[in-house]
């Protein structure tokens, strides 16, 4: 057969790559090859989030390196132990199940829930309700629950059990949460992928009350709002509205691949030995890394100066978001998951921003996300406005020109 493409790379022709092959990283600074210096606001797509190469983070891998790697879940680990007392400790959640990404957490979430339902006499309530413009990973089970078109195209039947509703839409959520063979509604507090969409509180809290309703589970998937991004330790606290269920991973991880699926003592009660399992899940590597990150984000005062700092980059944002009418239409996010709805196509931005030194990465609605680490400072800040200033500029039609 034809090769399709010319490219002779070995390998998978799945992503759209930027030409650029980075070296090394300090903070919000990375490297290329070739020693040119970037902004990275793109953090590896929210999962660098305290920066690149943190001593802490660096001292705790490098220190678990030496003494143990891996020795599977047929044994304990302490680590994982810590780590889930730390996470439940501060969270709604009583029980923690490692993986190493996040679609795997959500695939731990859905099984949670769907068991929860058959231990507790109700076989026949399998299906998740789930939102427009969602994004929950990239397994036959999450694109299902994704619902994108452009993800399940080609690879078979989509996975049975997933209905979609349109996001926001309160009368089709109360017919849809009443059906006789729902287990669970999945909903991102934040839609990270479909455009830094905010749910608002009303709305988390009206798929609460018909969760208690119809005897339903509420499955959070923060993974790209957890862990400090948005200001708290997780994106519900800002609604005060807790889940039963909840997947997290990137920033969890820091860089180092994690996930984790948190549950209520309740919710976990159909998950018993044998039930669901991973071979790397909660490696002692892992969990080095994923204690670290939590040492500095659980900090007294850290998530206090994240939300000073990130008032002070959506402020200076909203203020060029005025000044540049014809670019940038509105500022939307949460704590550092900041998202710039476009009037002009978000690649060109995207490459722009390139151009003047700063990583972004791109989101659903025309949106380009600024997902900076945690731990940059307000001159950092500063630096990257001028630069996204610069990008901007460049798009922009001058007045006289304009209104001639
Ligand atoms: C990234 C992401 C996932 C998938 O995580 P992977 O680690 O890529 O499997 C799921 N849900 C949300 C909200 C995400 O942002």
């Amino acid at each position: 057969m034809d090769k399709p493409s010319p490219d002779t790379s070995p390998l998978y022709q799945t992503y759209a790559r930027a030409p650029l092959a980075f070296e090394r990283g300090d903070g919000v600074w990375i490297e290329t090859r070739d020693g040119r210096r970037f902004m990275d606001l793109a953090g590896g797509i929210a999962v660098n989030l305290l920066g690149h190469a943190h001593p802490h983070l660096v001292a705790a891998l490098t220190a678990q390196a030496e003494k143990l790697w891996h020795t599977s879940n047929l044994f304990e680990i302490p680590g994982q132990t810590r780590l889930a007392e730390r996470l439940t400790a501060n969270t709604f959640a009583d029980r923690a199940f490692f993986t190493n990404s996040g679609a795997e957490a959500l695939e731990c979430a859905i099984k949670t829930a769907r068991r929860y339902q058959y231990v507790s006499g109700h076989p026949e309530r399998y299906r998740i309700i789930t939102f427009e413009g969602a994004f929950h990973g990239r397994t036959l089970a999450t694109i299902a629950a994704g619902g994108q078109a452009k993800y399940l195209e080609g690879f078979g039947p989509k996975v049975e059990g997933f209905d979609q509703l349109p996001f926001g839409d309160e009368a089709a959520l109360r017919q849809a949460a009443a059906g006789p063979e729902v287990a669970a509604i999945l909903i991102e507090p934040i839609q990270g992928e479909g455009g830094i969409r905010e749910v608002p509180a009303a709305f988390l809290k009206l798929i609460r009350e018909l969760c208690e309703v119809n005897g339903l589970l509420l499955i959070y998937d923060e993974v790209q709002t957890g862990v400090g991004r948005t200001g708290r330790f997780y994106a519900y606290q800002h609604s005060g509205v807790a889940p039963d269920i909840m997947a997290s991973a990137k920033g969890i991880g820091g860089g180092f691949p994690l996930g984790v699926c948190l549950a209520t003592e309740t919710a976990a009660q159909g998950m018993t030995a044998g039930t669901h399992g991973t071979t790397y899940g909660g490696n002692p590597l892992a969990m080095a890394v994923g204690n670290a990150v939590l040492d500095i984000v659980l900090e007294e005062g850290f998530l206090d100066e994240v939300c000073r700092k990130a008032l002070l980059f959506k402020q200076s944002l909203a203020s060029l978001a005025d000044r540049y009418p014809d670019v940038i239409e509105a500022i939307r996010g949460e704590g550092l998951l900041i998202g710039l709805k476009m009037r002009v196509p978000n690649t060109a931005m995207i490459a722009a921003l390139r151009d003047s030194g700063v990583l972004s990465a791109p989101a659903g609605d025309n949106v380009v996300r600024l997902l900076p680490p945690l731990t940059m400072t307000v001159e950092e800040i500063r630096t990257a406005m001028e630069r996204i200033e610069t990008a901007a500029a460049g798009f922009s039609v001058p007045a006289e020109r304009a209104s001639a």
